[in-house]
């Protein structure tokens, strides 16, 4: 007998893999926690039935939530992951040499723990001397830190549960304090097909508290639609530059990062872009 695992992006659709073996299932202090073996994208992380990463196309998500802002720093040197457990970030910030810490504050030590022992290619750089992991509710960590980031990722889940005040404006106002004067953010924000107003309410949150604001995208298939949606907020760098040599990635290179600025016309209106 076949075993499916079907996640159900919208109520009218979902993505179903056939899975191998279920490696773990159980409920954490916030979530249910998964990871399967799959078919067609190796092991996979579900979080509350939702697909977070999978061994296959990790790099995708983890290299374009991370470079953009690496390459278009000059000097980044101290970096915040919020969210993030799997620690595919975290490895994808370690490639620059300018880095002298990395901090990941993930609130579910559970997960944590599950990608060490079933993903260790992309939980690897975690036990790197330059990280340092908390396990803490990253609203509450920003708060506490006073201009000391040159970049935070803000890498979470979708908005629910602990994640919905990650998107608030009230967060974004703490993650500007908590960034030195010329800081960048980038936080993951939801498909353009499926979470039409996350984007466009949260590009107008970020773009009040960041004098430049950008949204790019990146192709990833195992997230709702395929096709995935970051916005950058910048202190004063141009997020399209890129600063840096570069690095050894399999998705991300310079053409790549200018590229993902270019917005098709049904995603530009949801930055106020519409007929430029
Ligand atoms: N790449 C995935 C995506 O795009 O959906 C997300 C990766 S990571 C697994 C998301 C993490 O955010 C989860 O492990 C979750 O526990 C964590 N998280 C949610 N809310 C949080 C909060 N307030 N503070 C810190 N971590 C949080």
């Amino acid at each position: 007998m076949e075993l499916w695992y079907t996640e159900k992006q919208t109520a009218n659709l979902g993505i179903t893999c056939l899975v191998q073996e279920t490696l773990c299932n159980f409920k954490s202090q916030f979530q249910q926690v998964a990871v399967l073996d799959t078919a067609q994208f190796g092991k996979m992380l579900v979080l509350d039935g939702m697909v977070m990463t999978t061994e296959k196309d990790e790099f995708v998500y983890h290299e374009m939530i991370a470079h953009i802002a690496m390459q278009a720093h000059p000097s980044p040197k101290n970096v915040l992951v919020i969210g993030g457990g799997d620690g595919g970030a975290i490895r994808e910030v370690l490639k620059y040499d300018a880095v002298e810490s990395a901090e990941l504050v993930e609130i579910d030590e559970a997960v944590i723990e599950v990608s060490k022992k079933f993903l260790p290619e992309i939980s690897c750089a975690l036990s790197d001397p330059r990280v340092n992991v908390l396990v803490a509710d990253g609203i509450a960590h920003v708060k506490q830190s006073l201009g000391k980031y040159d970049v935070i990722l803000v890498d979470s889940t979708e908005p629910v549960g602990p994640a919905i005040g990650l998107f608030a404006e009230e967060f974004y106002a703490d993650i500007f304090k908590a960034l030195k004067k010329d800081g960048i953010l980038v936080a993951q924000t939801e498909s353009p097909f499926f979470n039409r107003d996350l984007i466009e309410s949260s590009y107008a949150r970020i773009s009040r508290v960041f004098p430049l604001t950008k949204l790019y995208l990146a192709s990833i298939p195992t997230y709702p639609s395929g096709l995935w949606s970051f916005t950058v907020g910048s202190k004063c760098y141009e997020p399209e530059n890129c600063r840096q040599k570069p690095v050894n990635t399999k998705y991300y290179n310079f053409a790549v990062h200018r590229g993902a600025f270019c917005l098709p016309n049904f995603v530009k209106e949801l930055v106020g872009e519409q007929g430029k």
